[in-house]
């Protein structure tokens, strides 16, 4: 395969992407005179036209994304983005308004605001949203300020958050980043939080649980009522991770279940592009004892107006310029009314549906580590191929060469080897049928030729990397 090169490499001196024809006036001056026009900038690439054309569709092509085939990086939620969303951020109303326009011109897109955090809360069952936040991440962050602000305010921030051992990664983090001790709470045989451990750790200087429902192993929480009526009986709160709210909506609301304070990710469940650093959106839900504590500016709407308000003396600030990632909110509204209630009921059946589909489908030939019935992702293991030392790594690998993005490897910790997969409702059976027969295949490679999988992938851009030199020591030019 050959290598693309730099477009600093496929320059040549003189080589240019236009071309006038010759003046027929006489030249005038005053346009270079009257603009500051950039000097020449030192090695700029000189191409043609054609070349930029050639170099960047090349590019874009030797990288795998959800528009050329199935995605199933488990706990990531690498749904289809229905292009229908991308057209109605790209309104010109919506792409051209300016933050600091006065609130009598933005009336429409303040209305776009409270409306998917009012249509938010009705999922969720929360009483208010606040759409800031720019990440899950962020959201967890704001998630535990207000618990801190709240606990605060009746004197005691405490000083424990318990996390499970199959939580989501960033949750130690946030509670970490806001200056608690975190506490890991067991697992069971079923994959859920141990009540008994819970129990025996809880006391009053527990500010809060971080619980992620369904959690990283696909189960869904059962206890979960359970869990938050002891911890509430100590004072604590309860704080749920809803990344994965694609598995619920429609069919159970975390604010029955006794949840205070929650985060969804827009970029995931709500079918806006994520992944590349790009922007995303992970609003915070919360039920009515911690309003007073959301980020400022809220919006609001008085007299048929829509407004920014600041004056919550109790609010934990701004947390965001301006207003979190706007086109982001306005994509993910466009999905919730285009699904509609029974839409997005249909979306978490038919995710769960797929990611049964794939688990019964492969379970003879990869190890479950949890038996326990899975929502929308299920999580494999190498335990079987292990045997033929073949790794999740050498198996993500060959996923390559066979046309699939392979799933989320090593993760969540509590199963070693893991292979979390989560193929998404917008997979069709052919679909999912082809990462099955791919996923078949392997296996039986791993047991009569496991060296082809050692050594995958075979037909991709990059061959197999050495990952931590390349991370330690990345190599950024072409050498031929
Ligand atoms: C993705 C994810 C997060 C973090 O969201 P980011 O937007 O990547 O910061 C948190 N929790 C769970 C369960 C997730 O799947």
């Amino acid at each position: 395969m050959i290598r693309e090169r730099l477009i600093f490499e496929i320059s040549d001196e003189g080589k240019k992407g236009f071309s006038f024809p010759k003046l027929d006036v006489p030249e005038s001056k005053t346009v270079t005179e009257n603009f500051p026009l950039r000097d020449e900038i030192k090695d700029f690439p000189q191409v043609s036209e054609l070349e930029v054309v050639r170099h960047f569709t090349r590019l874009s092509q030797t990288n795998y994304c959800i528009d050329k085939g199935i995605y199933p990086l488990g706990s990531c939620t690498m749904k289809y983005n229905p292009k229908l969303n991308e057209k109605i951020a790209q309104i010109p109303s919506f792409l051209s308004s300016h933050p600091y326009s006065d609130q009598e011109m933005m009336q429409g897109n303040l209305k776009v605001l409270k409306t998917m955090e009012d249509l938010l809360a009705e999922v969720t069952g929360m009483d208010a949203f606040t759409s800031q936040p720019a990440a899950g991440a962020q959201g967890e962050l704001v998630g535990m300020m207000l618990i801190r602000a709240y606990l605060e305010a009746k004197g005691d921030p405490r000083k424990f958050v318990f996390i499970p051992d199959s939580a989501h990664g960033t949750n130690p983090s946030s509670a970490h980043i806001c200056g608690y001790k975190v506490k890991e709470i067991k697992s069971n045989q079923q994959g859920t939080v141990d009540l008994d451990d819970l129990e025996k750790n809880m006391n009053e200087d527990t500010a809060a649980i971080m619980i992620t429902n369904p959690n990283t192993l696909g189960v869904f929480e059962n206890q979960i009522k359970e869990v938050s009526d002891l911890v509430h009986s100590q004072g604590g709160l309860v704080y749920m991770d809803g990344a994965n709210m694609n598995a619920l909506m429609g069919i159970c609301r975390p604010g029955d279940m006794g949840v205070d304070v929650m985060h969804l990710n827009l970029h995931k469940t709500f079918s806006t592009p994520h992944g590349g650093g790009g922007p995303g959106a992970g609003p915070v839900g919360v039920k009515s004892i911690l309003e007073p504590y959301l980020p400022i500016p809220r919006v609001i709407k008085q007299n048929n107006h829509y407004l920014f308000h600041s004056d919550y003396p109790k609010s934990i600030g701004r947390i965001h310029g301006f207003y979190g990632n706007f086109l982001v909110v306005v994509k993910a509204l466009a999905y919730v009314l285009s699904q509609g209630p029974d839409g997005l009921r249909e979306v978490s059946e038919t995710a769960v549906l797929n990611s049964n589909y794939i688990r019964k489908s492969l379970e003879k030939e990869f190890h479950l580590e949890y038996k326990t019935p899975t929502l929308h992702e299920c999580v494999f293991s190498d335990k079987l191929q292990k045997k033929h030392q073949v790794s999740n790594l050498d198996i993500a690998k060959r996923l390559i060469d066979l046309g699939a993005h392979p799933p989320t490897m090593s993760f969540p910790l509590i199963v070693h080897g893991a292979l979390m997969t989560e193929p998404t409702e917008t997979e069709s059976k052919a679909d999912l049928d082809l990462f099955i027969q791919a996923m078949k295949q392997i296996a039986k490679e791993a047991e009569e030729n496991p060296e082809v999988l050692k050594s995958a992938p075979h037909h991709s851009y990059v061959r197999r990397l050495d990952e931590a030199t390349a991370a330690r020591n990345p190599k950024l030019r072409w050498e031929p």
